[in-house]
């Protein structure tokens, strides 16, 4: 005969919403080991994440003791990085025979356990991102799919980790699918190939030399880019081109000036 291990741990993940399992004790089952802490913060290796989706609460409680019944939630501003909330014998056999718990059940929990909390949860919660990025028209253009997204990173920033976390919880995980105009050059390829020969493997800007091959061709992996772009009016000829590494590339677009970090 097994010896049954009497605290019962269920999970919750966004795939598997009823995942069972048991430990010895309430430590293990809430630690940092194999318990709740170990299961939200990625650190238990025997979970298939990718099977079970992320884990967004776990159930425990003592087969001994009736209303001994609790969930936690990940809350990295607690002391065990956990928040509690009581649940009854009832809510948890239904549960067991097979009844939904969704993510606003569960929640209802917390809510209950700590009304001003989850007050000022759901409000940070429906405040979503600034008034002013809820808004937003879809975008039509790939420039104007870009301009947003900068600005929601900027507003994302804006915010405290746990507002951020808050928003995670509750956000869809599978993006909206648009289509966007975009704009491009019918570029000359001999202009290309011209000054890929030119730099023979190595970066124009640098020096170094290409950082692989492509797997198309075998040829080094240099990108070429216009000294004046072809958007400003410059002119697609090998005298206005430039073949360059990744890095050198990005920092012409991107960087506040040529300084390295
Ligand atoms: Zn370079
Ligand atoms: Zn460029």
């Amino acid at each position: 005969m097994t010896i049954k291990k009497p605290i019962q741990f269920r999970a919750v993940h966004t795939k598997t919403r009823w995942r069972r399992a048991s430990h010895e004790s309430v430590a293990n089952a809430l630690g940092n080991k194999r318990g709740a802490r170990a299961l939200f913060d990625h650190l238990n290796k025997a979970i298939d994440y990718s099977k079970h989706g992320e884990p967004l609460y776990v159930l425990i409680w003592d087969e001994r003791l009736p209303g001994s019944g609790e969930i936690v939630k990940p809350d990295h501003s607690r002391w065990d990085g956990l928040q509690h909330a009581p649940v009854s014998d009832q809510e948890i056999n239904r549960f067991e025979s097979g009844a939904a718990a969704s993510d606003e059940d569960l929640d209802l929990f917390f809510a209950r356990a700590n009304p001003s909390l989850a007050k000022a949860r759901l409000r940070e919660v429906s405040d979503g991102p600034a008034t002013s990025l809820r808004e937003l028209p879809t975008p039509e253009t790939e420039a104007q799919l870009e301009e947003q997204l900068q600005a929601k990173i900027q507003d994302s920033r804006g915010i405290t980790a746990d507002a951020r976390r808050q928003r995670l919880l509750v956000a869809s995980s599978s993006p909206v699918r648009i289509e966007v105009r975009t704009t491009a050059f019918i570029r000359n390829a001999d202009v290309i190939v011209e000054v890929l020969e030119r730099a023979a493997g190595h970066c124009e800007e640098c020096r170094r030399p290409a950082p692989f091959v492509r797997a198309s061709d075998g040829t080094p992996y240099l990108e070429v880019h216009h000294i004046v772009p072809l958007s400003k009016g410059g002119n697609d000829l090998v005298e206005n081109a430039q073949a360059i590494c990744p890095n050198c590339h990005r920092r012409k677009h991107y960087a506040q000036s040529d300084q390295t970090i």
